[in-house]
Order: structure tokens, then sequence, then C-alpha cells
């Protein structure tokens, strides 16, 4: 017999049909034993009635035993029609079961919320957490979130480009994670903090519209919202300007919410500069919701532009304030080439908030070798030390770049406040764990001497 996913049941009423997933409880009566059971579509309950044949397995089986299970589909009594779940109309009378695996008993309860499981415990058996129906639908939300914004890439001409992993380091701000190598011992790659120069050459490539759901890898202060590895929705466009930019986007973010079923506060999105933002809110980041949209799940956008380019460093030269391969607006090109006025320059660098997280950002790029360079001049680099820095982009803008710009997407703020979490471990499939340990398996740890001698590092001993 062919299995009929749980979801399906209801059309085979009358039926005889098999079923295959997990027992989430068991409830023995003695004569009748009851059986909620789940797979990937749904839940069912079943029964086993006085004198089955499946009654002695049926006392064996417990929580979390994957089994098969052959049954007649009934329609339930009106009395016990329950409409508030899934097939709450229909009852699978079970007339076999085959346990297809057992389960010891799992260390935390699955049929509730595990928020306040230990993190060590919840992340060592990951794999059960995954089963709970907080992380199901967490899990599958960011799923559908990626599929829907793919399909509106496609459909707007955008091509989807993998960029390498291992590659150099790139000045995004951030500590790098760095690879060791054997061909080249001493040396040592980088992994991506986000694929931006390697976008921005694909636009000298001439693909124009570029997309990628790009793994970043970033060394920073593990936080409730930030861990070292994340996913960007990367997109980079030729001849476009920040207008561009901005409307594609926010219609792929309202076209993608809006399909799974979520309400926005304002549209189009409210704008609003920098300087306002700071006068208003105190911060780049805020929540324009109220008490009531909250409760609502409703998601307030808002685009935050015209950041000042720079920002004193503590030493007090000048540094970027996102990103230094920004294009600063049009009216401030000149005092960026002189190095004049620095503190007043604006970058086109634009920033979506959503209900207090940063959900994008990007900006319109300097795609002239000497526009770049000014930025790297401003923050008091050399000749030699530019080169070193953004030399290969220098060499790729001499050849014909199109003005170009984007913007990045955060996946897993995106999917936190689609899904009311606040935690970042609650939308991604294996976090670490706030040591920065890996969930499921036991990274960091130490290599063999073979490989310490093959990759030409000595480990120092701590003292
Ligand atoms: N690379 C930038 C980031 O990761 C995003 C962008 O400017 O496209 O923040």
């Amino acid at each position: 017999m062919e299995r009929t996913l749980i979801s399906e049941l209801g059309q085979k009423v009358g039926e005889v049909a098999l079923i295959k997933g997990w027992v989430s409880v068991r409830r023995d009566q003695g004569k009748m034993v009851f059986f909620d059971f789940r797979d990937m579509s749904g839940a069912v309950q079943g029964v086993v009635l006085p004198g089955s044949e499946a009654m002695d397995v049926a006392k064996e089986i417990r929580s979390e035993f994957v089994v098969a299970v052959e049954g007649k589909v009934n329609k339930r009594p009106d009395k016990n029609i329950n409409t508030e779940v899934q097939n709450g109309d229909i009852e699978l009378e079970i007339l076999k079961i085959e346990i297809l695996n057992a389960s010891e008993t799992p260390p935390f309860p699955l049929d509730q919320d595990t928020s306040n499981v230990d993190e060590e415990v919840r992340l060592k058996y990951r794999y059960l957490d995954l089963r709970t129906e907080r992380m199901q639908k967490n899990i599958r939300l960011r799923s559908e979130f990626i599929q829907r914004c793919r399909e509106f890439l496609f459909k707007n001409k955008f091509t989807e480009i993998e960029t390498p992993l291992l590659t150099e380091s790139t000045p995004e701000g951030s500590r790098d994670f760095v690879v060791p190598s054997r061909l080249n011992p001493g040396k040592f790659y980088a992994l991506p903090q986000s694929p931006q120069q390697y976008k921005q050459m694909l636009m000298v490539g001439g693909f124009e519209r570029y997309f990628q759901i790009a793994k970043c890898v970033r060394d920073e202060d593990l936080r409730a919202d930030r861990g070292f590895e994340f996913t960007q929705i990367d997109v980079e466009m030729s001849f476009v300007e920040r207008e561009d930019v901005l409307t594609t986007m926010e219609a792929m973010i309202t076209e993608t919410v809006e399909a799974m079923g979520f309400s926005i506060k304002q549209k189009p999105f409210p704008r609003i500069s920098y300087a306002e933002a700071m006068e208003k809110y105190g911060a780049d980041k805020f929540d324009l919701r109220t008490e009531e949209d909250k409760v609502n799940g409703i998601l307030a956008y808002a685009w935050v532009v015209d950041f000042p380019f720079f920002e004193k460093t503590d030493e007090g030269g000048w540094t970027f304030t996102h990103n230094p391969f920004s294009m600063p607006k049009p009216e401030h090109v000149e005092w960026l080439m002189k190095g004049e006025r620095v503190d007043e320059i604006l970058t086109t660098q634009y920033d979506l908030v959503c209900n207090g997280y940063e959900s994008g950002g990007g900006s319109i790029r300097a795609h002239k070798p000497e526009i770049l360079k000014a930025t790297y001049k401003i923050m008091g680099f050399d000749d030699a030390a530019i080169d070193e820095k953004v030399g290969h982009l220098l060499e790729a803008f001499k050849f014909g770049t199109p003005p170009h710009g984007g913007i990045a997407f955060g996946i897993e703020r995106n999917i936190m406040n689609l899904a009311g979490e606040s935690q970042l471990k609650e939308v991604q499939a294996f976090p670490m764990t706030r040591g920065g340990k890996t969930a499921v398996m036991s990274a960091p740890k130490a290599l063999t001497d073979k490989q310490l001698a093959e990759l030409g590092i000595e480990v120092k001993k701590r003292s």
C-alpha cells in the first residue's frame, strides 16, 4: 500500500490508508490505546480498539517511535469532533502497526515549547528540538521566505551566482575567520564576511542583475541576535540609481511577506533620513509599531537614508560608517574627491529597518577607481596601502564598469520578525551556542599533529 500524507487523510474517509511518521503521544486506556501521530504534513489521532491485532504492538510503543500504521479512516461521531485541530473530524482506526524504529525517551519533552530548555542540551540534541512545533514552523517559514524572494528575483531577470567561500580578507568591518592553506604553508584564506567585492566584479563581468543566498561569516561578539554565521539575500544591479534599488527591493519584500499572510503597517515604506531618525528615535534602528500592531504581528518597515559617509576614529582620523565601496550622494562627490568637509559628506547608503531590527542595507557603489581611491585617502591610506586593500577592485574598475548598486538582507533577522522570535538560534537549523560551540557536532576542536605538520602550524601552549 502506498503511503498517505497525514494532511490528506481527510480525503480517504471510509478507506484503509497507510501513514508513516512519529508517535507524539500515547494514551493507554487499558482496553483501548489512543495515539497522536505526526508527519511533515500534520497530525492525526489514531485508536486501537479492543480485540485488535495491533494491541500487542500498541502496548510497546512510546513517544517518538517511528511507525508505519495501517488504519481505516473514520469520521468521528459529532460529539467528538474537534474543530480546533487539524484532522479533528476524523480518526484512524488502527488495524496494523509496524515499528520502523524505536526511540529512547527524549532528553526534553517535544510536545511543548523548548525555549526554556538549557541551551547546551537543546543544541546537542538539536535534531530532536527540530521536531517541535515551533521549530518546524520557524524553519519552514524561513524556507518559504527564501523561496518567494528567489521567485521574485528570477521573475525580474536576476541571475543566481555563487561566489567563493575560500577568499581574501575584505574590509567589511569585522574580524575574519581564517583557514590555513596546506599548499601555501603560513598563508591563510579568509571566509567571506559578505560577497561584496565579488558581486561588484560580477557587475564588471556583465551580469547586470545578480543575487545569491549567501553564507557570511564574521568573528563578532555573539549576542542574542548575532551569530558567527548568517545568511544574506545578496543583490547587486547595474545601471541603477538609489531609487531603482529601493523600489525593486521594496516590491520583493512586500510581495513576499504579503503572500505569506503578513500585513505591512505603511506602504510605500516611509523614508527617513539618518539625522531625523537620530533626532526622533535616538537610533537608526527603530520600531514604528504600536502595542496593538505588536499583538497583531504587523511588520513596520522604513528606509533610512542619507547616512554620514565617515565617522571619527579614536585616533582622530576617519573611517567609513557602513561600507567603503559606497558612492557619496551625487552633490557630495566633489567634497570627497577633494577631501573637504569630510564630516558633512553623505553616502548613498540605505538601510531597511523592520520592527526595530535592521532588515537589510546597501548602497550605490563608487564604480570609478578615482572615487574609491579618494575614500581610502580620506581614511589615511597611502597608494601602496590602498592597493593592498582594494587593488583588484581598482584594477577591475579600469575596464568599463557600469554604474551599480545593491543591497543585502539578513535572512535570520527577517525571519525573527516574521516568527516573532528574539533569538537568532530560533530561526537557524543548527546554530551555535553562545560560547561559540557548534550544535550536534563538537567544533571547534584541536587538529592532530599530522594535520598541523601538513599545514606548517605550531600551536602555542596556553600559559
Ligand atoms: N555587503 C554589505 C553588507 O554585508 C551589503 C551591501 O552593501 O550590499 O552589509
